[in-house]
């Protein structure tokens, strides 16, 4: 394990900063706060997308697989997950297949579908 040395980086009230491309220093996140950061960065902006948390911390932070690190925390948000459930949802009851022509039988079947289907979860 070879260390270079990087004339960029800079120590200020235990944090480590790394002067960027364009001169602007950015806090080096260290590993225990990274899900933490990427966490409240996605909330407060309204549980935004990978690219658009990714842009923001972007602006002032540094960590090691970035894109990939965001993208994999947002996908298990709990919030986002529900959101798209009850998308799915919404978009679901649009569907009305053969509406008026749903004979007898199948109403006992699908009823019979639903309550085990209840009873398994
Ligand atoms: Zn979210």
């Amino acid at each position: 394990m070879a260390q270079r040395a990087d004339h960029n980086l800079m120590l200020h009230q235990n944090l480590l900063f790394r002067q960027s491309n364009t001169g602007e220093y950015q806090i080096v996140v260290p590993g225990a706060i990274v899900r933490p950061l990427v966490e409240e960065t996605h909330r407060i902006y309204g549980h935004c997308g990978t690219y658009k948390t990714f842009k923001l911390l972007q602006q002032n932070h540094q960590f090691k697989n970035m894109y990939q690190t965001i993208k994999g925390i947002i996908k298990v948000c709990d919030l986002c997950q529900k959101a798209k459930i009850s998308n799915l949802t919404a978009r679901g009851t649009n569907v009305k297949p053969n509406p008026g022509k749903t004979k007898r039988n199948d109403i006992g079947r699908s009823h019979g579908a639903l309550t085990e289907g209840t009873r398994r979860v």
